[in-house]
């Protein structure tokens, strides 16, 4: 654990940032530990493995679960049953799914969008100008609250041409009037504050290497 980059990365945070701490590939003690420094937000990529630590930290009652792992579509019900937010929501079709799902069990689910920025074929999203073409349609969809949107950027980029995605990234979303942007992670979070993301999503740094 390296509670000190915890430490240093909240100090620095502006006041609209949040740090959602990415656990997966880390046992539940990490997140129990980084729970009594205050942590609250833990990001999951994986159903079972985050369902099996939700098990075992069922006891501590101020964690919320963000669920940032591509979706499988046989898992959308599960998901939406057992988590507080989905960043990673890929496609019209599983936004779809989703609604369903949080229909059925009675819910508003807190979603964000991932939207693809760069020509990255080993990352998913919704095409921004199809986001945008579909967007009063997407509003209308029920029992899905769409609070952001959310990019991966491409490994392997300067610092410049990863702001510029993030910027990107913050441009639509407040086009969409949309307050949430989920960017930024161990190694490009500093220029995710400065195109003024709201939710770093930070692992490694935190856990140390999986
Ligand atoms: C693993 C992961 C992270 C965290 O990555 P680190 O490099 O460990 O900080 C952030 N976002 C997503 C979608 C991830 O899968």
């Amino acid at each position: 654990m390296e509670i000190s980059n915890y430490l240093k990365i909240k100090k620095l945070l502006p006041k609209n940032v949040n740090l959602l701490a990415v656990s997966k590939g880390f046992e539940s003690s990490r997140i129990q530990i980084l729970n009594e420094f205050g942590q609250q937000d833990f990001g999951e990529s994986k159903f079972q493995e985050a369902y099996e630590k939700q098990i075992l930290l069922s006891n501590i009652k101020n964690i919320k679960w963000h669920f940032i792992g591509k979706i499988q579509s046989n898992k959308i019900r599960k998901i939406v049953n057992h988590f507080d937010y989905i960043h990673s929501v890929d496609s019209v079709k599983n936004l779809l799914k989703i609604s369903n799902a949080a229909i059925e069990i009675g819910k508003i689910q807190k979603i964000l969008i991932q939207v693809k920025l760069a020509n990255d074929p080993s990352k998913g999203g919704i095409h921004c100008d199809d986001l945008i073409e579909k967007w009063e349609e997407l509003k209308k969809i029920k029992n899905v609250l769409i609070i952001g949107l959310m990019t991966i950027n491409p490994k392997g980029l300067s610092a410049k041409e990863n702001l510029k995605l993030f910027i990107k990234c913050r441009e639509i979303a407040d086009y969409l009037k949309l307050p949430e942007c989920s960017m930024g992670m161990s190694n490009d979070w500093n220029e995710a504050i400065e195109a003024g993301t709201t939710w770093l999503r930070i692992g490694s740094l935190i856990f140390g290497e999986r």
